[in-house]
């Protein structure tokens, strides 16, 4: 089980999606769905808390719309990265970024008198074009460019220069390989949102969730996570686990291994989403885990009452035995986030160690300081 993937992101596995379950129902206001990747025949080995990397495709659409703008045909061969040369749709659809603007395609605009952009470029607006850039302010992708420079005409091989090279996507692993040996399962949320008026699409979340079709392959690897979000070593290790939304994926990884070698360390997951009524993803399987004493599971949904409850609210509420399980000598890995629910949980941490343990400020900040040193504090956010 540990003897590395000959395959990577470089040189990936064609792995094929196998099945897939919508876990949301149809009117909830997210979509996620859990994924089965067959990994057969490809000798790869994963751990508990790795990802899968995956290749995404762009949505045809979305191609269409460029080639439509740029009065393409989509056969003009182009050249395209790591795959030589391609006709222009494929190119499109496999090599290149689509959602992530590029400061030469607005280069390439402003010089032809695209004047927003020309704006944006211009000396003492570097604060406005990292703005842009990023899509803080306002979220738009090639084809709102394309439309923002309505004048500009490319020819496709100058296009493609234009544009960022397509980088695959990252997915916690929710499944061990002694569970399923040729199979890594994924929990994915579809990133969908509307801006100016139009769909946009999270390349590699809704191409796994909606344009990979089942039994067909897809370039994949996996991410070794050891040296950061590994199991404990020793089995006896008590973990506390905070995974909200998809952050849960690795823990019912976790929790399979667990069970499956017999670890004697105890488990607490702290899980959330915004309503139970959609949001309890695995359900059947946690309470089914919580039942047979392998996970103590507390639960935190945050619209189902008036006021917001987080996973860290709940771990105040159980902020004395948090901090006894801290205490014996507990590993803490939290997944999920960034933005804000990793820095809320390591702060709801700090709080704990200064009301349970009876330290100041600064002493709790050492605590959890130490935590991270010693690997007892273990992040996958994204
Ligand atoms: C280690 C790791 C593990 C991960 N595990 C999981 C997992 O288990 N499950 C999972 O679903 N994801 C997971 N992710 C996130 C995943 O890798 C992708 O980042 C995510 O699916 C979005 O990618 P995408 O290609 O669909 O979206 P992209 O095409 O990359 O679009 C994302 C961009 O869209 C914009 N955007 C996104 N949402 C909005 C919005 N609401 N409004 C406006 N703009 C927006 C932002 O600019 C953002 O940068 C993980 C990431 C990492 C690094």
């Amino acid at each position: 089980m540990t003897t590395p993937t000959p395959f990577t992101a470089r040189r990936p596995f064609a792995g094929t999606r196998a099945s897939s379950l919508r876990l949301t129902p149809a009117d909830a206001p997210k979509d996620t769905h859990h994924q089965v990747i067959s990994l057969a025949g490809s000798g790869i080995a994963y751990r508990p808390g790795d990802s899968l990397g995956v290749w995404p495709r762009n949505a045809d659409p979305l191609v269409d719309a460029i080639l439509a703008r740029l009065g393409a045909t989509g056969g003009e061969p182009v050249l395209s990265g790591a795959h030589g040369t391609l006709p222009f749709r494929d190119a499109l659809a496999r090599s290149f970024d689509l959602a992530i603007v590029s400061r030469r395609l607005l280069d390439a605009c402003a010089a032809q008198g695209a004047a927003p952009f020309a704006a944006l470029l211009e000396k003492g607006a570097e604060d406005s074009l990292k703005r842009y850039l990023r899509g803080w302010d306002d979220v738009h992708d090639v084809l709102d460019v394309l439309n923002d420079a309505p004048d500009a005409r490319f020819a496709p091989e100058d296009f493609v220069g234009l544009l960022r090279p397509l980088q695959p996507r990252l997915y916690s692993i929710a499944s061990s390989q002694r569970a399923h040996p040729d199979e890594a399962h994924l929990l994915v949320l579809s990133l969908v949102y509307t801006s100016r008026g139009r769909r946009h699409l999270g390349v590699a979340s809704t191409f796994v969730n909606e344009r990979w079709p089942l039994g067909t392959p897809a370039p994949i690897y996996i991410q070794d996570a050891q040296k950061h979000f590994a199991l404990p070593a020793d089995p006896a290790t008590p973990m506390i686990m905070i995974g909200p939304g998809t952050g849960v994926a690795p823990f019912r990884g976790f929790l399979e291994e667990r069970e499956i070698t017999g670890a004697t360390g105890r488990n607490w997951l702290f899980f959330g989403e915004q309503s139970r009524a959609w949001g309890y993803y695995y359900e059947a399987e946690l309470t089914a885990w919580e039942r047979r004493g392998l996970v103590r599971i507390d639960l935190a949904f945050s619209r189902d009452q008036p006021h917001k409850i987080y996973v860290q609210h709940r771990m105040r509420e159980r902020a004395r035995e948090v901090y006894a399980w801290l205490e014996e000598g507990a590993e803490v890995f939290i997944c999920g986030d960034k933005a804000r629910m990793a820095a809320d949980v390591q702060r709801e941490l700090q709080a704990i160690v200064e009301l349970e343990g009876g330290r100041t400020a600064d002493q709790a900040v050492e605590y959890i300081s130490k935590l991270r040193r010693e690997k007892r504090l273990k992040l996958d956010v994204y």
